[in-house]
C-alpha cells in the first residue's frame, strides 16, 4: 500500500470504528475515521491531509479511559508499525518501531538474557503508548518511569517533519513526548536502554500486613533491598486496611525453560451482576487468607517464581475486563503525598463505606525519582489504584467525593487510567499543564485533553 492510499480519505482503512475502545469500556466512543499505517512512510502523508486538532496516535487501549480515544475525530493505529529496527548486544540498548508491544520484546529478548527497564501490570502495552503514558511500575523507588530509560526517540509532527529528540538534541520535545499523551505527535522509533538479568525468574516473598503503617514500615524496609515491591490491598477490610506485601528480585538462576502462558480468554461481557459487592468481598477475603497462609508457610523465605506471574497476573485471563459487563468500569489512581496519611485514612473510608470497592486494590510507595516528562504523573508519595464497576450516577459520585481528599491533600489523578477528572481537579493534579501546551502537534487531541481543558486547546 503507498502512503498516499493510507492517507487518502477516500480509501477508508477501518469501519466501523465504534471498535476502538479503552480498557475499561467506558466512556463510549466513536471515531470518524481510523487509519491503519502498515509501514513508518506512510505516516507523513496521514498527518499532512489531517485537519487542525483531528487525529490521536491509537496503541493497544490499554488506558482505562479517553486518553486514548477521540470520539468523532480519527485515530492513527499505530500496531502495525511494530517492527524492531536493531540491537545493540554490548550495551542492550533496542531501536524499534512504537507499535512493538513488551510482549514482543520479552519474547524476543528475555532468552538473550534482557529484560524492560520498567514494566506496567500488563505486557500487552506499546513501546508508544508506555512512553506517551510515561508508565510506572514495581521498580519506581529504583528506577524511575519507563520515561527515564528511553535515550533517543523519532517523532512524526505535521509541522516539522520527524524530529529526532534525545538528552542533547531537542530534549525540551522530549520530556514533553514522555508522559505527553500522544498530543505531541506520532513517536516513530525508540532507542530503549533494557537491563540485564540472568533468567526469566523472580525471588519473591509476599507478606500480610493490618495497618497503613505496617505497609509503610515493609516497604520502607524493602527499598534497599529489592527492586520490585507492591502490595494488594483489600479494600473491604473497613477502617483497618489489610493487605498483601509482594516483594522481590531478579533471580540469579539461569534457567530458561520457561514459555509465557497463554491462559483462556473471557469470550463475551458478563452481566453487571455478576461482580456484586457480595462476590467481591468474598474475593477479597478468600484472597487474603489464602495468601497470608503461604506466607506463614514460606516463613519470609524467598521463592523463585516466573516473571509473568510476577509482573503479570492479571494478563492470565485475557479480556478480563469484559467481568464489568457491558456498562464497563472506571479505575480510580491517585497518589497522595506521604505527609497526608489521614487523607489516606480517609480516602479508604470513603470507599469502605461506599460498599463499591474492587477486588484489584494496588498500594505502591513511589521513589524520590525527577519525572522524565512534564506531564509525568509519578511523583514522591502512595499511590493507590482501584477498580469501580460503572454503576451510573453513584459510581461517579463517589470518585468525586474522593477527588475532594485527593486534591485537599496535594495529590493528583493519573491520566492513563481516567474518565472522567474535572478541569479543577487536572489543575491541581499537573497546575504546570500550561508549559506543555506550545509542545502539541497542532494535528492531534483527544476526548481526554478537551475534557480537562474544557476545549481551549482543543
Ligand atoms: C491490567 C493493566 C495493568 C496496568 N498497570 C499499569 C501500571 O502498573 N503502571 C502504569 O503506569 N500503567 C499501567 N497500566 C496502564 C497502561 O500501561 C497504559 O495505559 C499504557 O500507556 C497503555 O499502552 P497502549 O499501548 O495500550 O496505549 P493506548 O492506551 O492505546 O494509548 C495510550 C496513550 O499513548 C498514546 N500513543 C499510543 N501510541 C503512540 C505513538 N505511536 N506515538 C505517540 N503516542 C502514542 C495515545 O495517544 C494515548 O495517549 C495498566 C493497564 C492495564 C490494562
Amino acid at each position: 500500500m503507498s502512503s498516499q492510499s493510507a492517507a487518502s480519505p477516500k480509501r477508508k482503512t477501518a469501519s466501523p470504528t465504534s471498535s476502538y475502545v479503552s480498557w475499561g469500556r467506558y466512556p463510549a466512543a466513536k471515531h470518524a475515521h481510523v487509519y491503519k499505517p502498515a509501514w513508518d512512510d506512510q505516516v507523513p502523508a496521514i498527518l499532512e491531509s489531517a485537519s487542525t486538532a483531528s487525529l490521536l496516535p491509537y496503541g493497544l487501549g490499554r488506558s482505562y479511559g479517553d486518553s486514548c480515544l477521540n470520539t468523532d475525530r480519527n485515530l492513527v493505529d499505530c500496531r502495525r508499525l511494530n517492527r524492531i529496527l536493531g540491537f545493540d548486544e554490548s550495551t542492550g540498548v533496542l531501536r524499534c518501531e512504537s507499535g512493538v508491544t513488551f510482549a514482543d520484546i520479552i519474547y524476543v529478548f528475555l532468552p538473550k538474557g534482557w529484560f524492560l527497564p520498567v514494566t506496567p501490570g500488563t505486557r500487552f502495552v506499546t513501546v508508544g503508548g508506555a512512553i506517551a503514558n510515561d508508565v510506572h511500575g514495581k521498580n519506581h523507588h529504583c528506577a524511575g518511569t519507563f520515561g527515564a530509560h528511553i535515550l533517543q526517540l523519532g517523532l512524526h509532527r505535521s509541522d516539522h517533519g520527524v524530529v529526532v529528540c534525545s538528552a542533547d538534541l531537542n530534549s525540551d520535545m522530549l520530556r514533553a513526548t514522555i508522559g505527553g499523551l500522544g498530543l505531541t505527535g506520532v513517536i516513530a522509533w525508540a532507542d530503549i536502554q533494557l537491563r540485564r538479568v540472568a533468567g526469566p525468574w523472580i525471588d519473591a516473598e509476599l507478606t500480610p500486613f493490618h495497618s497503613l503503617q505496617s505497609f509503610l514500615d515493609l516497604s520502607r524496609e524493602s527499598d534497599g533491598r529489592f527492586e520490585y515491591t507492591v502490595a494488594w490491598l483489600d479494600c473491604f477490610a473497613g477502617k483497618i486496611p489489610r493487605g498483601i506485601f509482594f516483594r522481590g528480585n531478579h533471580s540469579a538462576a539461569a534457567d530458561n525453560r520457561l514459555k509465557p502462558k497463554h491462559g483462556p480468554k473471557l469470550p463475551f461481557a458478563l452481566p453487571g451482576w455478576c461482580l456484586n459487592r457480595y462476590a467481591v468481598k468474598a474475593f477479597n477475603a478468600t484472597y487474603y487468607h489464602v495468601h497470608a497462609a503461604k506466607a506463614a508457610k514460606a516463613k519470609q523465605r524467598s521463592s523463585p517464581v516466573p516473571y509473568d506471574s510476577f509482573f503479570y497476573p492479571l494478563d492470565s485471563l485475557r479480556q478480563w475486563n469484559l467481568l464489568y459487563g457491558k456498562q464497563g468500569f472506571l479505575q480510580y489512581q491517585c497518589v497522595i503525598p506521604e505527609t497526608n496519611l489521614d487523607a489516606f485514612e480517609e480516602l479508604l473510608n470513603r470507599i469502605a463505606r461506599s460498599g463499591m470497592g474492587s477486588f484489584l486494590g494496588v498500594l505502591k510507595q513511589f521513589g524520590n525519582a525527577p519525572s522524565a516528562g512534564i506531564l509525568s504523573f509519578p511523583r514522591p508519595g502512595l499511590t493507590l489504584a482501584l477498580d469501580f464497576a460503572m454503576r451510573g450516577a453513584s459510581t461517579l459520585q463517589l470518585m468525586k467525593s474522593l477527588d475532594e481528599v485527593v486534591q485537599q491533600s496535594g495529590g493528583a489523578l493519573y491520566p492513563a487510567k481516567d474518565a472522567r477528572m474535572s478541569p479543577a481537579m487536572f489543575e491541581s493534579s499537573f497546575p504546570h499543564w500550561r508549559t506543555f501546551v506550545p509542545y502539541i502537534d497542532p494535528k492531534m487531541s483527544s476526548s481526554f485533553w478537551r475534557r480537562v481543558t474544557e476545549t481551549s486547546h482543543a
